[in-house]
């Protein structure tokens, strides 16, 4: 059985936070403002995880109310959606992502995002993929006001 999902999310940067995305620190004057460590690249991996294997998405999982996920390392949230769906059989073959930020340029650090996603999911790097555009000086991440990821994802299971 293969199942594919796909994912989103996006946070607003704001100053006096770091910026975390797919696990790695990016030099930054702004960072995404959210409960957990507002990692936008690994959260639409987990809604994409999940989504394949109609398990609901991240906010059913790792609800913002919740004081454990309270700055949460968001990698660590995408090894426990790994850990579910394997518990259930599923088997994560790949994941591709696109990222959508103004600034910095990623170009240098997806590399790093996707050897940390891939060490967090047990998957080999090359299963893992990192794209990354701007917004085009358009919307509010052309405005350098958000950060916002979209991510597919297929799952296996043997009968
Ligand atoms: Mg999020």
């Amino acid at each position: 059985m293969i199942r594919v999902g796909v994912g989103t999310d996006k946070h607003r940067l704001s100053g006096g936070r770091k910026m975390i995305l797919g696990g790695v620190h990016v030099e930054a004057i702004v960072g995404p403002v959210g409960h957990s460590d507002g990692d936008a690249v690994a959260h639409a991996i987990i809604d994409a995880l999940l989504g394949a294997a109609a398990q609901g998405d991240i906010g059913a999982h790792f609800p913002d109310t919740d004081p454990r996920w309270k700055g949460a390392d968001s990698l660590a949230l995408l090894k426990a959606a790994v850990e579910l769906l394997r518990s259930q059989g599923w088997r994560p073959i790949n994941v591709d992502c696109s990222i959508h930020l103004e600034r910095p340029q990623l170009k240098d650090l997806k590399e790093a995002m996707a050897r940390r996603l891939a060490a967090a999911m047990g998957l080999p790097r090359e299963c893992v993929s990192i794209k990354a555009k701007t917004g085009e000086a358009l919307d509010s991440v052309g405005r350098g006001e958000a950060v916002e990821a979209f991510a597919v994802a297929l799952i296996e299971k043997s009968d």
